[in-house]
């Protein structure tokens, strides 16, 4: 008998922490506030946009949004992330990406300072998770590990399956998991006799953007199954697993809508109030 993850009520009972959070330093003259830039008009990242702004909102984060056109210049865009940089009252600063074509990443990334870098992309954030002593997590990995630890799984000594190498997913899920004792596989796209490997998985994570990658056949009765993927077929959010199929083989499964998804903002928000803690000598 499978348990379903349920991701809302996680993050809801993260977001209320977060807001208790918030609450606290707003009582010591305190406020907590995140920078959104978006350049472009990509919907997908204006619904993420919009999505995070309402979470802001709602838990007393203020939120500052700067769209730019398509058209924005590397310099501008730099500059704009070094006048954010400066200025005290702002805790966090993301831009969210993919960012138009001609506009350069990396440079983007490494130019938010890391305390403020609550994405957690930075070179020198990352080189802290790899050694496990870390402020900010990237988000999505951050709430997959709240959930295992919301329901009670320790990765300790179990086997574990990552599937997908990205930098703001695979690699870092990777990490936590070692770093809570888990003996950590990490698979791609040349990964040979990637079902035989993720059978031997006790925790298994697939974070590939495929519908429905991992069917049935590729699942050890009684694992637990974590779903990142976030696909959209016919129009209908569907995620990386056959749910249908491989949650019967599954002791606790992640749903997609409502598994993962939900996570990733409310961690982003965590991180935010550990921007605005750290900056001000409270952690
Ligand atoms: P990504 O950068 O495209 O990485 C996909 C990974 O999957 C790569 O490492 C790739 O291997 C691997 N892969 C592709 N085909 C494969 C195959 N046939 N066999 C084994 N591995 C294969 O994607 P991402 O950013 O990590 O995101 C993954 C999924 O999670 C997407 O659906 C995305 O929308 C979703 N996502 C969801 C959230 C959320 O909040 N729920 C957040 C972020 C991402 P190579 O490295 O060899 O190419």
């Amino acid at each position: 008998m499978y348990r379903i993850i349920d991701g809302k009520a996680i993050s809801a009972s993260v977001k209320q922490r977060v807001k208790n959070g918030v609450e606290e330093l707003s009582k010591k003259g305190i406020t907590t506030s995140l920078a959104v830039i978006i350049v472009g008009d990509d919907p997908a990242s204006k619904v993420y946009v919009a999505n995070k702004k309402k979470a802001c909102e709602a838990l007393g984060i203020i939120s500052e949004e700067y769209a730019l056109p398509a058209s924005t210049t590397q310099e501008e865009l730099l500059s704009l992330i070094d006048t954010l940089n400066g200025r005290k009252d702002i805790n966090g600063i993301l831009c969210q990406l993919p960012l138009p074509s001609g506009l350069d990443e990396n440079a983007v990334i490494n130019a938010i300072l890391p305390e403020k870098d609550v994405d957690a992309f930075h070179p020198q954030n990352v080189g802290k998770i790899m050694i496990g002593d870390y402020d900010f997590v990237p988000c999505t990995p951050a709430g997959i590990m709240e959930m295992l630890s919301y329901e009670g799984i320790d990765p300790e000594g179990k086997r574990c399956v990552v599937i997908g190498r990205s930098n703001i997913v695979g690699k870092p899920m990777s990490m936590l998991l070692l770093h809570k004792n888990g003996t950590v596989t990490v698979c791609h796209s040349r990964t040979k006799n990637l079902a035989e490997i993720c059978r031997s998985a006790d925790i298994l994570v697939a974070a590939v953007g495929r519908a429905c990658f991992v069917t049935a056949d590729m699942v050890k009765d009684g694992a637990v199954v974590i779903d990142v993927g976030m696909n959209r077929v016919d129009g209908k959010l569907c995620g990386d697993v056959d749910f249908d199929s491989v949650k019967e083989k599954a002791s606790y499964i992640t749903p997609v809508p409502g598994g993962v998804g939900p996570m990733t903002i409310a961690m982003l928000m965590q991180n935010t109030l550990t921007a605005a803690k750290k900056q001000n000598n409270l952690l």
